[in-house]
């Protein structure tokens, strides 16, 4: 069943098509959190070392095709990510890549725990913008095996009017306490975060912490990011997040921004963008984004109108989860057959089984979609890219014990590399070899 592996070229080559940077696996903390000692052996993940100089050098021009930001230390793809500010070639590195690419943006993901004064200039100076992995204010040893908390905290604080970044948080009050969580919102935002991300925690069973977390954790931090947003004035959102529906809700306005400025509040949900409804969330924000002094119609005890003054292709200022594309949805809704009425099945992750379901209500059409469970990892992992042929055949299996076949089946496609393979290297056309069923991929 298993496919031939790429080749580490290939993965490289893949991964910055998409504007990922990886340098190096090498990573120089000890997190309670890190999942790498506990995946299943079978979990195709692979570790680089530390990528020369000279490779990363002439590799640059694969970068040329990726859309969005350069990111550089962002655990996305199949290579183990490490720290990049411990690359003994870091600077050279984005010297390289600024000179290449002088008007794209530079993003890197650090823990932070290697900020100097000298670092935080020569960003400032390369227009690097940061991912700031601060994960706790007050228990970073604990959490992350920092040696020397309170210069890393420092070195954070120092970013403030230089650099810009993000923070983020993987949320472990049953170690840290749920007061730690806001005294570390609270930092970022004094240290001039722009937003922050309350990531939810996901162990496989092998984890020591699946155990630990009380089952109610998700729920309660995914309340309490609602709450720190508007206490501490700063976007915090949870990942992943609970969407029920595809109401786009704006989850908080930035001050000083166009949004701001036309008067939209956090809690409004746009109804219209240039009079014509929205579809999702992110249809909502995408048509506000490319419009120039858009009228935006929100409904806020009833409907009202606002002009947003912004240049085309600049941002609102307003901050939505993300949900569904809506030319993608459409174009699924073709493929799968569920536009002609025929019987689709839907076999999806937790988190995004209602917002397909919401959409299908949306548009008048009905599908089956199934929740699958992780058996690869288990534990609580949810997260579609984390499934596996394996556990698609299985949600499958119990689902339609005896039933017709279906039209077809619809697979998340983030489970899948560029060549069709999933964590463990089977390809989704075993799905059909077992099945007999064709497979779509989606999302
Ligand atoms: S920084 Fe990432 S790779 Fe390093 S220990 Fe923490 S979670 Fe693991």
């Amino acid at each position: 069943m298993k496919s031939d592996t790429p080749s580490l070229e290939a993965l490289l080559y893949q991964a910055m098509k998409r504007g990922i940077l990886p340098i190096t696996s090498l990573c120089i903390a000890n997190c309670a959190f890190c999942s790498n000692r506990y995946n299943p052996p079978s979990c195709e993940v692979l570790d680089i070392g530390r990528r020369s100089l000279e490779e990363i050098k002439d590799s640059l021009p694969w970068l040329q095709a990726a859309p969005g930001p350069i990111v550089i230390g962002e655990s996305i793809t199949r290579i183990n990510e490490g720290e990049p500010l411990s690359h003994p070639d870091f600077m050279e590195i984005v010297r390289l890549v600024r000179e290449a690419y002088p008007d794209r943006d530079i993003k890197v993901t650090t823990n932070g725990m290697l900020l100097t004064s000298e670092m935080v200039d020569f960003l400032s100076d390369a227009r690097v913008g940061l991912t700031v992995s601060l994960n706790s204010v007050s228990k970073r040893q604990v959490v992350m095996g920092d040696r020397d908390p309170e210069k890393t905290l420092a070195a954070i604080a120092s970013l403030r009017g230089k650099v810009e970044f993000d923070g983020s948080i993987v949320a472990l009050p049953f170690l840290t306490g749920y007061p730690d969580i806001e005294r570390s919102v609270r930092f970022l935002k004094d240290s001039g975060a722009t937003t922050v991300r309350l990531l939810l925690p996901g162990f496989s069973s092998r984890h020591p912490l699946y155990k630990a977390m009380p089952k109610d954790t998700w729920d309660r931090v995914r309340e309490m990011a609602t709450g720190l947003a508007s206490r501490v004035k700063i976007p915090v959102l949870a990942d992943p997040p609970e969407l029920m529906d595809l109401d786009a809700r704006v989850e908080f306005v930035l001050p000083n921004s166009p949004a701001a400025r036309a008067g939209l509040l956090a809690g409004d949900h746009i109804v219209k963008v240039a009079g014509k409804d929205v579809f999702s969330r992110k249809d909502a924000f995408q048509r506000v984004y490319e419009r120039e002094n858009p009228v935006v119609t929100v409904f806020r005890e009833g409907l009202i109108e606002f002009r947003v003054s912004k240049k085309r292709g600049a941002s609102p200022g307003f901050i939505t989860y993300e949900d569904l594309d809506p030319v993608e949805y459409l174009n699924w809704e073709r493929a799968s057959g569920v536009s002609k009425g025929r019987d689709a099945v839907v076999l999806t992750s937790r988190p995004a089984k209602k917002l397909i379901e919401a959409a299908l209500k949306r548009r008048g059409l009905e599908a089956r979609v199934v929740t699958v469970r992780s058996y690869f990892f288990g534990g609580n992992i949810q997260v579609a890219g984390l499934l596996t042929v394996r556990d698609f055949l299985a949600a499958y299996r119990r689902a339609f014990r005896g039933g017709d076949k279906p039209y077809s089946v619809t697979l998340p496609a983030r489970a899948f590399d560029n060549w069709g393979r999933d964590l463990e290297g089977v390809h989704f056309r075993a799905f059909s070899q077992e099945t007999g069923v064709p497979v779509i991929l989606a999302g």
